[in-house]
């Protein structure tokens, strides 16, 4: 088959499909079109695992002449002129970029309820939420829309979704991937990741999109292994620790009972495993709201309606006009973030909130340092609960902060861990969280790998 073939059939059915799912705003169908017809050229020697394949990137990924706007009304019609570097990897792999997905405004939410644009469904259930930020690229997956999406993960974008979806979702090791292009929610812990159906594809596109950038001053000048050929079947004499905050009261009991089967299965196969203490993960989730917020509040000053997107019809003075783009351009959500981020940084507030969050981080980074002496991974559920009906938390934003529970601490700590599908309650997939060494996302591979 031609890639032009290709190209043309994941067009037909993102057509088809997405009506219901609501996954993708832009498609970017003309120069895909193109780009394929290109492609076909190229011999077959030259092509890589992941030629001529389409994938889908979350909107908050920058792409050169295709609209980004991260689910926002402030950046509507803003047409980038250049590309995320991982953008610029996928078109090295060859990689068909075929639209853009939705999500949680600036990646703030866990249930896509917080786009401008529309709400994205739960392909399993077309009445719950996919999750988020990363639901249009969860749900785009777990459809057969595309094969392969992009995501990115603050505070557990990428595998929360993946676990509501059923799919495959890695947050890399902060560093790993070049955030170069991304739009910034929350710098010191966003990273982009891959969404895929298989642990194998998820290995190879990881690989495809990492690496350092000179243009991201926090991106890690460490070589990039073949992550696929970490996939050997052999998790002997493996250490699995399992953290008992992670199966606390307020974790449904399907998601723990799912956990402990995975654990039997692993130690069949020749692992073993502890339970161990991450004592600090109550403090997790307070930790990363006043922090998240905090950057976010300063990364979102730059959206002032003189240059990208939305800009206000109504203004008498300069002044008028940032304050109207902005409560025009932000929805409800983003701009509770930058009220609570901005009065965290405030003088006379700072040292109590946003310095005592940052050496709370330095203890929840510790307890992972700690645990990882012992053991070479940390296996819990991702989420408590597998996807909620669309509506019911939307007005009770603790509640749904409280979702992020499981995922948050490992971009506090900034180690890898990813997202498998992992059992079901309610005919609803739930997920199995496992968590690496930093920069060890090999070893998180061999063993989801277990389980395909
Ligand atoms: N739900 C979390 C938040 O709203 C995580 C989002 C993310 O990882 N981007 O901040």
């Amino acid at each position: 088959v031609s890639i032009a073939e290709i190209t043309k059939q994941a067009f037909e059915r993102i057509e088809k499909l997405d009506p219901k799912v609501d996954a993708f705003l832009a498609m970017n169908k003309e120069q895909a079109t193109k780009q394929a017809e290109e492609m076909d050229q190229t011999p077959l020697a030259e092509r890589g695992p992941l030629f001529g394949l389409p994938i889908g990137v979350k909107d908050n990924i920058v792409t050169e002449g295709i609209e980004t706007t991260a689910s926002s009304r402030i950046l509507e019609g803003f047409n980038p002129i250049y590309n995320a570097t991982v953008v610029e990897k996928l078109k090295a792999a060859g990689m068909i970029t075929v639209g853009k997905l939705n999500m949680d405004e600036f990646a703030m939410g866990s249930s896509n309820e917080n786009s401008y644009y529309k709400n994205t469904k739960n392909p399993w259930n077309l009445e719950t939420v996919p999750g988020g930020s990363s639901g249009g690229s969860a749900a785009a997956v777990a459809a057969g829309e595309v094969p392969f999406t992009l995501g990115s993960d603050t505070g557990g974008s990428i595998r929360q979704p993946a676990a509501f979806c059923g799919v495959v979702g890695m947050k890399p090791t902060y560093g790993r991937v070049s955030r170069f292009g991304l739009i910034a929610y929350a710098s010191s812990l966003d990273q982009i990741g891959p969404i895929t159906r298989t642990v194998k594809d998820n290995a190879l596109l990881l690989e495809a999109i990492s690496g350092h950038d000179e243009r991201d001053s926090t991106s890690a000048n460490i070589e990039v292994p073949n992550f696929a050929e970490a996939l050997t079947g052999d998790i002997k004499g493996l250490r699995i620790g399992v953290p008992k905050e992670y199966f606390a009261e307020g974790v449904g009991e399907a998601a723990k009972q799912a956990v402990r089967e995975a654990l039997a299965v692993l130690e069949e196969k020749g692992a073993t495993w502890e339970e161990v203490s991450l004592p600090h993960s109550k403090y997790a989730l307070a930790t990363y709201y006043l922090l998240a917020s905090s950057e976010a509040s300063s990364n979102l000053s730059r959206f002032d309606g003189i240059r990208y997107g939305y800009r206000t019809e109504k203004a008498g003075n300069l002044l008028e006009f940032y304050m109207n783009t902005r409560s025009e351009g932000f929805g409800d959500e983003v701009k509770r973030r930058i009220m609570l981020g901005t009065y965290a940084l405030s003088s006379g507030y700072y040292d109590a909130y946003y310095k005592k969050a940052q050496k709370v981080r330095t203890l929840i980074k510790k307890d992972f340092d700690d645990a990882f002496e012992k053991f070479d991974v940390i296996i819990g559920p991702t989420t408590p609960t597998p996807a909620f009906k669309i509506g019911e938390k939307v007005d009770d934003p603790l509640t749904m902060y409280a979702n992020d529970i499981l995922t948050i601490p490992v971009n506090l700590a900034g180690v890898p861990a990813i997202s498998i599908p992992c059992g079901f309650e309610n005919g609803l997939p739930l997920g199995l969280q496992i968590i690496g060494k930093y920069f060890d996302e090999e070893t998180i591979y061999r063993v989801a790998d277990v389980f395909e």
